[in-house]
This record gives structure tokens, C-alpha cells and sequence, in this order.
């Protein structure tokens, strides 16, 4: 492998976890200028870049670097001297790469002009938000209002959301159209706090007319935010200007939530984005090939699209290492694939531990790892416990008396009821079911 396909194959990797704007502004002309036997020279173009890969990315770096090149033992950047020459050098981020990764958010709406409808593709999964989405382009502030999607991690809860933004634009030129993440609203709000600028603040979001606000849940447990954003929404709301939401889990599920504020979500439109079928995922996996100018065998997109199954970022994340690839050795076969794709498609390293679903669970809910494990009785602890007993045996296959004896040293007796408590309600409670498959993904991801 040269530095150039190493390099490569580390773009590859790392992008699969960045938004593309982080990407761009942490990899860009970057590359790989010197292997030295064991050591590697990672070029980079000025020393906050340099700063940011050693604090925040070393790691990553060095895993993929190693993983490629076991004998790799040491990475070093540097910043390079002539970074306009580097804008043209050919081993940098390639050209096509960044051409698509580089389209910039509009300044005053925060929309990304990427995410359109055009690029979305529909399926059983998302047919109703999709259709409720649309009819909110047509007719913003009067037909669903708030209308507030959810759905787990990865599967296109912002590009609807921008989307409908795009199309708004593109529909009413004259709306004054704001996209923005619950934490940057959060953020913002408290610098206005700080700067005692608050009244500007709140002038300036109740002159919205359609607001788009991404992934609410992390309001769970921000009071003084949610007050603010309540007042917002409701002069926002009288006055029909459009609202969209998106979250996680549905607004019954969000913990900490004020009651009224929950009770206006709920007052509108609710919908939800399950996952895409075996069809649906080789259909995204056609179009962004195509948007991508590439190709692949059909045995190639259905080893893929058999092999993620929950999440369309990760989805396009090996897409895009296969083009990448494909760019370097043409003709591509299904055996090469299978080994570029490993690390990916084979599920993830089961390391669940006993320990890792009680901080798991805990942090859930928001409760202490002790509370979980003590013998408290509140219902909201007994739940959780309840949970975190049932996840031990599902997920861990513990025996009951292990199970028992590591929360707080009970009977195997309570651990069998809760865990057939558990098993039995799942099956009635939509909102526990979520919860559990929300937890599950938690535990996967960190283990
Ligand atoms: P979420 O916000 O739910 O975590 P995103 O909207 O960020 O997910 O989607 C992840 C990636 O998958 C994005 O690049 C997005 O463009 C793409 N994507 C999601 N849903 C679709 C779809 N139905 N068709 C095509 N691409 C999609
Ligand atoms: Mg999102």
C-alpha cells in the first residue's frame, strides 16, 4: 500500500464518523508525506489543525494507520510550509471528494443545500413523515403545526428536516426560514444570557417564520431553555408560523420534558422514521453511488445493503470507502469488498459488560449507577433497575442469582420477576419498547 492509499483509507474511515463540515475543516489538505519504518509523518496544513488531529483524532488515526500497517508505531504531525502549493497536490482529500462534502450551509437559514427532496429516497420507512413534510412545504404554519419527527440515529431525520426547510425556501423566497440544532439554540441562548443580550435574542426568533429545530431531546432536563423556547413557540405558534421538530424518541419518551411543552408537541403532528427495507437501502445505495459518478456490481450493493441494516449514514459511509477504492483499483470484487467492509458489516464487538449496561441504563434515565443498584423503591428507579435486570439477561445471558446478587445483592427470585415483568410489557408498551431498543443501541455503540 503507498502513503497515498493509506492515507486514502484513512479520509475513508474518518469521514463516516464527521459531519462534512468538520471533515473538510480537520482534513483538508492533509495528507501522508513520509513512512519511515516504524514512523509516519502526517502533513498538515497550519497548527490548529495540528493541535486539533493530536487531541481529537490521534487515536482513530492511529488505529486505522495500524490496523493497515501493524508496524506502524508512531505518527507525527507536522505543519506543512507551502500550504498554497498543497491546494493542487493530488495526495491531498481528492477533488471529487470535497466538491461533494464542501457545499456550505446558508448564512442566514443554517440550510444545507444538499439535503434536498430530490435526493431523498422514500420508502415504507419514511413514506408518511416524507408525506407530511411535503404538504408542510405547501401550506407552512397551517396544515401540521408543530409537526415533529422522530427516529433513530442515521436515518434522516435532518435531511427531511432541511429538505423541508429548501423547499420552503424555494416555494416562499420571502419567509425568513431558521434551521438549527436544540444544542447550538441552547448555546446561543445562554451567551445571550452572559452578554445580556437577551431581548435580541428573543427578537430575533420571534421574527421566524418557519423554524427548524434538530434533535430536541438534548432539552431533556434544561429548564431555563425550554421556558425560553416555550415562550418562543407559542407567539410563533399563534401567529401560524411553521414549527418542525425532530428528536430521537417520541416526545412521551423524552425525559425531563415540561409537561406543557410535551403537551404542544403532541398537539400537532407526530411522526416517526422506522428502518429502511432490503430494497429501499440498495435504492439509497444506487442513488448516492450515482451522485458519486460510480458504480458497482448488483452482488456488491446487496452485500452491502444485507449487511447495514439500521443506519443509512453508515450506509453511505461504506459507499463512500468503496468509491474511494474503486478510484484507485477499478473493477472492484465482492471477496475485496467483504475485507474493505469488515470492520463495518460484521456486527459490532459484543464487549457488553454487566457493568456497561447499569451505566448505560443509568445514564438513560438520568439516575446515578447506585440508585439503580440500591434498594430503593421510587418508581422511578424500580423501572430502570427493572430494565438494566432484563438487559443483563438478554443482552449478557447472566444467570438469574449473577444477576440478582449484582443489584445490591437480591434474590434470584426478583430478578426472574423482573425480567419476565420486562419481557411481558414490552409487548404492550410502544413507549418501553423504544426506550429498550434506544438503550440496546446505546450499549452497542460504547462496548
Ligand atoms: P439523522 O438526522 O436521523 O441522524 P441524517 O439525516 O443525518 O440522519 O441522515 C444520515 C445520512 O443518510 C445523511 O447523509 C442523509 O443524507 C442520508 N439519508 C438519510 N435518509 C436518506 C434517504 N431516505 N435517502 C437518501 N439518503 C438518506
Ligand atoms: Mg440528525
Amino acid at each position: 500500500m503507498t502513503k497515498q492509499e493509506l492515507w486514502q483509507e484513512v479520509l475513508a474511515q474518518i469521514q463516516t464518523d464527521l459531519s462534512s463540515a468538520n471533515f473538510s475543516t480537520w482534513f483538508k489538505n492533509t495528507e501522508i508525506i513520509n513512512v519511515k519504518k516504524t514512523n509516519v509523518q502526517v502533513g498538515v496544513p497550519n497548527s490548529f489543525v495540528k493541535e486539533w488531529l493530536e487531541k481529537k483524532y490521534h487515536k482513530k488515526i492511529f488505529k486505522i494507520i495500524h490496523d493497515q500497517s501493524p508496524k506502524i508505531r508512531k505518527i507525527e504531525y507536522v505543519v506543512k510550509k507551502n500550504t498554497v502549493n498543497n491546494l493542487n497536490n493530488k495526495n491531498s482529500v481528492p477533488e471529487s471528494q470535497l466538491s461533494f462534502q464542501e457545499l456550505e450551509s446558508n448564512q442566514k437559514t443554517n440550510l444545507n443545500p444538499k439535503y434536498i427532496f430530490e435526493n431523498l429516497i422514500v420508502g415504507p420507512f419514511n413514506e408518511l413523515p416524507y408525506a407530511a413534510a411535503s404538504a408542510v412545504t405547501e401550506n407552512p404554519g397551517n396544515v401540521y403545526n408543530p409537526f415533529f419527527l422522530y427516529g433513530g440515529v442515521g436515518l434522516g431525520k435532518t435531511h427531511i428536516l432541511q429538505a423541508t426547510g429548501n423547499q420552503i425556501a424555494k416555494n416562499f423566497p420571502k419567509k425568513n426560514i431558521k434551521y438549527i440544532s436544540s444544542e447550538r439554540f441552547t448555546t446561543e441562548l445562554v451567551s445571550s444570557i452572559h452578554n445580556r443580550s437577551v431581548e435580541e435574542f428573543k427578537k430575533k426568533y420571534r421574527a421566524i417564520d418557519v423554524l427548524i429545530i434538530d434533535d430536541i431531546q438534548f432539552l431533556s432536563g434544561r429548564e431555563k431553555t425550554q421556558e425560553e423556547f416555550f415562550h418562543i413557540f407559542n407567539i410563533l405558534y399563534e401567529k401560524n408560523k411553521q414549527i418542525i421538530i425532530s428528536s430521537d424518541r417520541s416526545p412521551k419518551s423524552i425525559s425531563y420534558l415540561a409537561e406543557r411543552l410535551r403537551s404542544r408537541f403532541e398537539g400537532g403532528m407526530t411522526a416517526d422514521i422506522s428502518f429502511p427495507d432490503l430494497e429501499t437501502r440498495i435504492a439509497i445505495l444506487k442513488s448516492k453511488a450515482q451522485e458519486r459518478e460510480a458504480d458497482f456490481s448488483d452482488e456488491i450493493y446487496n452485500y452491502i445493503a444485507s449487511n447495514i441494516k439500521t443506519n443509512i449514514r453508515e450506509l453511505e459511509g461504506a459507499l463512500n470507502r468503496l468509491v474511494i477504492h474503486q478510484k484507485i483499483n477499478n473493477n472492484l470484487k465482492l471477496e475485496e469488498v467483504k475485507k474493505m467492509l469488515k470492520g463495518i458489516t460484521s456486527p459490532p464487538a459484543k464487549n457488553i459488560t454487566p457493568k456497561n449496561v447499569i451505566k448505560t441504563v443509568a445514564e438513560f434515565f438520568d439516575l446515578k449507577e447506585k440508585d439503580i443498584i440500591n434498594k430503593s423503591r421510587k418508581r422511578e428507579i424500580v423501572k430502570p433497575r427493572q430494565i438494566a435486570m432484563y438487559l443483563l439477561r438478554e443482552e449478557t445471558k447472566n444467570s438469574f442469582p449473577f444477576i440478582g446478587k449484582r443489584f445490591g445483592g437480591k434474590d434470584h427470585t426478583t430478578a426472574i420477576h423482573s425480567y419476565r415483568k420486562i419481557c411481558n410489557e414490552i409487548e404492550k408498551d410502544k413507549k418501553l419498547e423504544e426506550e429498550i431498543f434506544l438503550i440496546k443501541e446505546r450499549l452497542l455503540n460504547s462496548s
